[in-house]
Formats: structure tokens, C-alpha cells, sequence
């Protein structure tokens, strides 16, 4: 079995059912981005009006460049940390837009703080403004180096709010909070999605935008070591981009998760290690592993228990490792 982004795109329309998109606008911050072109290409295919706002600190204006001929979609560069009104009316809102990579902690955190509270404040006005209903997209790193596991929902977290991870956890938390604010004050439709590591084409592998999995892929590729951080003992749980898709889309439809927050992932958890192995032979490459020092504060295990996206949304992760990285090869 293998995936591309067309088949990728109508096997979520299949599972999905087929809700009428057309006639609905909704604006994706962070369009431009990994999740947020997949989110932008699937709602331009069933009909919706998209607004794509980005201001391509970390997304890139070529990931949508096959939609731009398409009238119903729309570019609008712009950084959501600062205020913008519009004129047209909106039905649905993607938060999305804040850098997500580690790599971009250290250099970027009043962005990303910037990005995830006052970005998150403008994209709830816009919400309340337009009486839309918004989904932001919240993250397992709420939960720091978590004590539980698998971890719910009801777990309260173990963030170290000085560490290097602190702006992006804490932007990330204090952006829940306030979805929950504008939901007790305004009765603005709200809900959080909290994303474990996902993956799939259109992930960047770059400097410091580039996450794990195309890291070792790009890496075995070109018969470089791989860079295994640490022993490699540590986990992750990896959750391929359709299924994230879906499951958000299907948090944003449901009517019985206004306020709540609910985990995105895939349940299945993996040492470093092994997934070093399995890209390696998924390459037929050669390459060797090379260890460096385990960054501050990377959490030691990561696995969601996603009973709570079962239960409210009946979603669960279809594409195991094997065939996403297969896909991921296969792009290049
Ligand atoms: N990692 C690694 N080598 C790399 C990049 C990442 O061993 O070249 C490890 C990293 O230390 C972490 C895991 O892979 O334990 C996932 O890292 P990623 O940057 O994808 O995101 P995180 O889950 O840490 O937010």
C-alpha cells in the first residue's frame, strides 16, 4: 500500500463521510505550513472557500501554489499576531499558526509566544466577531515530560517553564486557556486539538524547521549518519498526516466538543532507535548513527491514549509506520 497526496487527500473524504463544504469559508492561520496545506488542499477540493493566512516565518508559499488559480482560494500574507478584520463572512477557523519545530525553540520564542497567545486572542476575535466556530491546534508538549501513560486528557502536565521547550509549551497552555476565556465570557465556539508528533509529505526535513522523521529520511537518503539524540531510548508516538487530518476535522464538525480538548495522535509508541532502524531499511541505506547529546528537556516518552477522540469522535489512526514512511520515500 502506498499514499500520495491526491490519494491521501479522497481516502480522508472517504473515511470522513462527505459533510457539504461548499458555501462554508474558513480561515486556516497558518495555511502555508505542513498540517495547514493539507487542511487548505482537502477544503478546496470538497468546495469550501478558504482563506490562507501566513506570514511564512516557517510555511512556505510554494505548498499552496496549486491552489492559487483556484477562485475560492485565497493568500493572504499576513502574521496573526497582529490584529486583522474581515469583511467577508467566516464559518470556520483553523488556528494553526505557530513554528513547531525544537530547533526553532531557541531562536525564535518571543515568535512563537507571540504567535500562540496574541495570535491565538486575534483568531478568537475573528471567531466571536464572525460567530464561527474555531479549533485550535494545542499540543502534547502540554503535557512536558509527562508522568502518565498512555496520557489522557485529564492529565495536568510536567512542563519546566524555564526550560528551552518553555515558550512553546507555555504559549501553547495559555492559548488553551484562553480559548476557554472567550468560551466563558464571549460564547465563542471553541476547541482544542492536542497534536502528537505527526508526519507525511510537505514535512520539511531543512535546518531548523526539520523534525525527526524527515530528518533520518533525508539523512539515509544521502548515506549521511543519522543523528539519533541521545540513545535513542526515548519515544514518540507517529501519527501520519491524513489521519491528523481527519481527526481534525472531525473535532471541528462534532457538536459535542465545544470546550473540549481532545488528543490527536497515533497510539502506537516507538524508541528513537528503532525508528532509526526501520527508516534505514526502509532506504536500503547504509548510513551509519551517529549520537549527540540529548537536547534540554526532550521528553523522555510520549504516548497519547486517544480514548477520548474514540469515544466523541469516533476516530482512530488507520496508516501504521511502515506504509507512511513509505510514502514519505517515495516523495523524495
Ligand atoms: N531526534 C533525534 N535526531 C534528530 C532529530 C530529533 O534523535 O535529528 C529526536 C529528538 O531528540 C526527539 C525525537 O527525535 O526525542 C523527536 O524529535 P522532533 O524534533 O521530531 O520533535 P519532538 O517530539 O521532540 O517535539
Amino acid at each position: 500500500m502506498t499514499l500520495d497526496l491526491s490519494e491521501g487527500l479522497e481516502g480522508i473524504r472517504r473515511n470522513l463521510g462527505n459533510p457539504d463544504y461548499h458555501g462554508s469559508r474558513f480561515l486556516v492561520t497558518g495555511g502555508a505550513g505542513f498540517l495547514g496545506t493539507w487542511l487548505c488542499s482537502f477544503l478546496v477540493k470538497q468546495g469550501a472557500d478558504v482563506l490562507c493566512l501566513d506570514n511564512l516565518s516557517s510555511g512556505l508559499r510554494e505548498n499552496v501554489s496549486h491552489l492559487e488559480e483556484n477562485p475560492r482560494f485565497s493568500f493572504i500574507l499576513h502574521d496573526i499576531s497582529e490584529p486583522i478584520h474581515f469583511r467577508q463572512n467566516i464559518d470556520y477557523v483553523f488556528h494553526l499558526a505557530s513554528r513547531a519545530s525544537p530547533l526553532e525553540f531557541d531562536k525564535f520564542p518571543l515568535e512563537i509566544i507571540r504567535a500562540n497567545t496574541l495570535g491565538t486572542m486575534h483568531a478568537l476575535d475573528i471567531a466571536t466577531e464572525h460567530g464561527a466556530r474555531l479549533l485550535f491546534t494545542s499540543t502534547s508538549e502540554v503535557y512536558g515530560n509527562a508522568g502518565i501513560f498512555p496520557t489522557p486528557e485529564t492529565y495536568h502536565g510536567n512542563v519546566h517553564t524555564l526550560g528551552i521547550r518553555g515558550c512553546y509549551d507555555e504559549s501553547k497552555r495559555l492559548g488553551e486557556a484562553l480559548c476557554l476565556a472567550y468560551l466563558r465570557e464571549k460564547g465563542t465556539d471553541v476547541r482544542i486539538a492536542r497534536i502528537f508528533n505527526t508526519y507525511g509529505p510537505l514535512m520539511r526535513a531543512d535546518g531548523v524547521y526539520g523534525r525527526v522523521i524527515p530528518r533520518f529520511i533525508s539523512q539515509a537518503l544521502n548515506g549521511e549518519p543519522m543523528t539519533i539524540f541521545g540513545d535513542g531510548s526515548q519515544t514518540r508516538s507517529f501519527c501520519y498526516v491524513t489521519d491528523q487530518v481527519e481527526g481534525l476535522l472531525r473535532l471541528l464538525y462534532s457538536d459535542s466538543a465545544k470546550g473540549e480538548a481532545v488528543n490527536i495522535g497515533n497510539d502506537k509508541e516507538l524508541a528513537i532507535l528503532s525508528l532509526a532502524e526501520l527508516i534505514r531499511s526502509a532506504t536500503g541505506s547504509s548510513s551509519g548513527f551517529n549520537f549527540e547529546p540529548l537536547p534540554e528537556d526532550d521528553p523522555v516518552r510520549r504516548w497519547p491514549d486517544i480514548s477520548k477522540a474514540t469515544r466523541l469522535l469516533q476516530w482512530r489512526p488507520k496508516v501504521n509506520i511502515e506504509t507512511g514512511i513509505a510514502s514519505m520515500i517515495q516523495k523524495g
